[in-house]
């Protein structure tokens, strides 16, 4: 008797997707036991021309049994094919049971999931930082119910990614409980059909019009739902591998930088712990601790400071005058604190957006990183999120557009080093950008791909005679251009390069 059976994944559908072991398998299988409506026969040209192949579909798991045995009784090589990988919506553990039962060894050879097919389709990263580092791998109640806890109001409300198995035809009510759990018309979603077939469509939009499209397209089968916002991302070109990027941009990349030097300010024992502990994993951090804090810690005899941190301390009653020194000499503020003491602290210095710096107020156990101030152009969401990546907490942001999920035009300026020539238009662009106007907007195609992509409300434009919406967002216009009355524009420079530099500093200087 032949010794075991093989389950094998047979991929999402493209022949040379296999592994190949999976190929190896085939090759030498006397009977092939496959799931009909989604393995692809191309697959099965590995098969020998003698090898018997039977398409479950039209045969119950007694009979897909009894092939069995009769073929291991028989000595012939067994294999039993599924599609993507056997593990997800396989079925496979009924026949293993069949199998431990009748004593008979099986091995499990995995195989591409659709999911993955998919994602490759959409070019797409399920997991980025800070947008969602988790994939849920799920399904709508068919024949199979879902259990209790599975439930859609459930996973929406864990932030991961989602992707939906066997729900293609009933993509309207999934939808619309994905929205009612929570999930913003706005969110990005996309469906695949036969990922990797050469009949293979790609349908995007935002959730609330995605059941429409996908429906006007005839798919209600064999494609996958995957909605979040790490589909956004990937229209455009990876700017982490574009020529045109210094590595300084690199650098900048979303939350994973900012690069600017912070100051820590921790008010108790355990607030400099945990200012310490953050201060070690940004560059150029200094701490500032009140004296009797630093005082109580040595005379602990504890050294806390194994990463040789900046310490400096300060008397009672200097605080302020430290605060007002240090305000512009750091581009981050970081209160181990009460969130009173830091709103207290800073209510003076505080002078506009454009120039604020962050300010992040942080709990002693690292649990809430509050971005408090300067959350765009000064960078504070970022660094939230940056430092909840080091303490395990989780940043709170209460920007609008970011909880929306949109990038606002100064954060947008912000990540990339550019400046806002007339702040006094950010407001009524993110809020443009928020009701979904029309908004005309003059960028590199690829910046806007990368930010706006899927954004219907954004109509790329290339030259600032294409301006005719009320509202407009201009990179770099020419020199002097003013755009027509009744038109907002928000104009966006980028940073000025030595030369220019000079010149400006020579021009100031000479006026
Ligand atoms: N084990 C398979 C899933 C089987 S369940 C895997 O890992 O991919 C069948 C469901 O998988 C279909 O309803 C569909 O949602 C999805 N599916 C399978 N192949 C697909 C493909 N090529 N493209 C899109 N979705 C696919």
């Amino acid at each position: 008797m032949s010794e075991k059976v093989i389950f094998a994944g047979a991929g999402p559908g493209a022949p040379d997707l296999l592994t190949l072991r999976c190929v190896k398998a085939l090759a030498a299988a006397d009977l092939v036991i496959y799931a009909g409506s989604l393995v692809n026969p191309e697959v099965l040209r590995h098969c020998r021309p003698d090898c018997r192949l039977v398409d479950s579909a039209r045969i119950d798991l007694d009979e897909v049994i009894d092939l069995i045995k009769a073929a291991l009784a028989k000595d012939e090589k067994v294999l039993r094919l599924h599609t993507g990988d056997p593990a997800m919506y396989g079925a496979i553990s009924e026949q293993m049971n069949r199998l431990d039962e009748l004593k008979i060894d099986y091995e499990i050879i995995p195989g591409v999931s659709s999911v993955f097919a998919a994602a490759a389709a959409l070019k797409c990263e399920f997991t980025m930082p800070d947008l969602s580092q988790s994939l849920v791998l799920t399904r709508t109640a068919g024949r199979t119910p879902m259990p209790d806890q599975e439930t859609i109001a459930n996973f929406a409300a864990t932030g991961a990614t989602l992707a939906f198995f066997l729900s293609a035809g009933n993509l309207e009510k999934l939808t619309r409980e994905l929205m009612a759990a929570g999930k913003p018309e706005t969110t990005p979603a996309a469906v695949v059909y036969r990922a990797s077939w050469p009949n293979q469509k790609i349908v995007r939009g935002p959730l609330n019009d995605i059941a429409a499209k996908v429906s006007a397209a005839g798919i209600r089968r064999q494609a996958l739902l995957l909605v979040g916002p790490v589909l956004e991302r990937s229209g455009g070109l990876s700017l982490l591998y574009d020529k045109h990027f210094s590595h300084g941009y690199r650098s900048q990349r979303r939350d994973e930088f900012f690069t600017g030097k912070c100051a820590l300010y921790a008010m108790s024992k355990a607030g400099y712990a945990k200012a310490l502990e953050i201060a070690g994993a940004l560059p150029q951090a200094e701490v500032f601790v009140p004296e009797r804090i630093l005082n109580a810690v040595a005379a602990a005899g504890v050294t806390e400071n194994p990463a040789q941190i900046a310490v400096k301390s300060f008397a009672a009653g200097e605080m302020a005058g430290l605060l007002a020194a240090n305000w512009q000499k750091f581009s981050g503020h970081i209160f181990v604190s009460a969130t009173g003491i830091a709103v207290r602290k800073i209510a003076p210095l505080l002078q506009h957006k454009t120039l604020d710096p962050a300010v992040l107020v942080c709990d002693e156990n690292g649990t809430q990183i509050i971005s408090l101030i300067g959350g765009h152009i000064g960078g504070a969401n970022r660094l939230a999120r940056k430092v909840a990546g080091i303490t395990g907490g989780t940043a709170v942001i209460t920007t609008a557009t970011d909880i929306h999920n949109l990038v606002a035009f100064d954060e947008m300026a912000a990540r990339n080093r550019w400046t806002v020539k007339n702040p006094a238009l950010i407001k009524s662009l993110n809020a443009a950008l928020l009701e979904n106007e029309t908004i005309d907007v003059l960028l590199p195609e690829h910046l806007f791909q990368e930010y706006y992509a899927g954004k219907k409300n954004l109509r790329l434009v290339a030259d600032v005679a294409e301006i005719t919406a009320g509202f407009a967002v201009v990179f770099a216009p020419p020199q002097n251009w003013r755009p027509e009355s009744g038109i907002k524009a928000l104009i966006l420079q980028p940073p000025l390069d030595a030369e220019q530099c000079e010149n400006q500093c020579e021009n100031r200087c000479a006026s």
